[in-house]
């Protein structure tokens, strides 16, 4: 099938530079298929052809898939004058695969986000045909009534005037303005506008106050991950997200 260079391959799975690539090969510690490499350029198949790096089966891979749970104050991108970003969050040896978040949670937000490298999947996830539930996890100054729930099980009209779909509220706790208690709510939406829930929740007059998304399609946060952590997808996680 296709081929492409052996070291951009190693390169891509963090073993190291051209230029270290290049001299690992001239110490013939590169094999290919039981051959000492000359060329650390040359061209391999990484399905077929078995790599050994100083007497190590190199594991190729294209794609990664990782799981954050993202904290407060670091932005949705992977590169940002100001503010840190959840890319720099990640332990140096993802550094190769250039990963990129899928959709974007803001500053503020907590919770799942996925990271990758796979245009196709992210593509995928982010179309508005596809209709991906989310999940998020809301505190809200103050009440939620069931008369909010059935204005968003109808579809808000949001301060652009866009019409969402409608979002699935459950309410965990009715919260209390006299008493000064939050509400608590999850809200399952199927798009995802720019700050698409807290615009929700201003539709009908309230304000959310800590926003968390605890899942997107099929995929749960992992209740274990500490806020900045990051995980890869299982196996099953990621057939369930193709
Ligand atoms: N909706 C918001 O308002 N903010 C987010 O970060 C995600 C969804």
């Amino acid at each position: 099938k296709q081929t492409q260079r052996l070291d951009k391959i190693l390169a891509h799975v963090g073993i190291g530079t051209r230029s270290e690539l290049k001299r690992l090969a001239k110490e013939g510690a590169i094999i290919v298929n039981g051959a000492k490499v000359k060329d650390s350029g040359m061209q391999v198949n990484p399905d077929t052809d078995v790599i050994t790096v100083n007497g190590e089966t190199v594991l190729y891979r294209e794609f990664v898939y990782l799981m954050m749970n993202k904290p407060q104050g670091v932005v949705s991108a992977t590169e940002d004058n100001r503010d840190r970003t959840v890319v720099d969050l990640l332990d140096a040896a993802y550094a190769p695969f250039e990963v990129f978040p899928v959709g974007r949670l803001d500053k503020d937000t907590e919770g799942f986000l996925l990271l990758t490298n796979d245009g196709k999947l992210a593509h995928n996830l982010l179309s508005p045909r596809k209709h991906v539930p989310k999940t998020y996890f809301a505190k809200v100054e103050w009440e939620v009534t069931e008369t909010d729930r059935e204005s968003f099980s109808l579809g808000v009209t949001l301060d652009d005037g866009y019409e969402t779909l409608p979002g699935n509220l459950r309410i965990l706790e009715g919260g209390s303005e006299s008493e000064g208690v939050h509400a608590e709510i999850e809200l399952t939406i199927m798009e995802g506008k720019f700050h698409q829930v807290k615009r929700m929740f201003q539709a009908i007059g309230k304000k959310v106050v800590y926003l968390k998304r605890i899942s997107m399609g099929p995929i749960a946060l992992d209740p274990s991950l500490a806020l900045g952590q990051v995980r890869e997808l299982s196996k099953e996680e990621l057939v369930a997200l193709q």
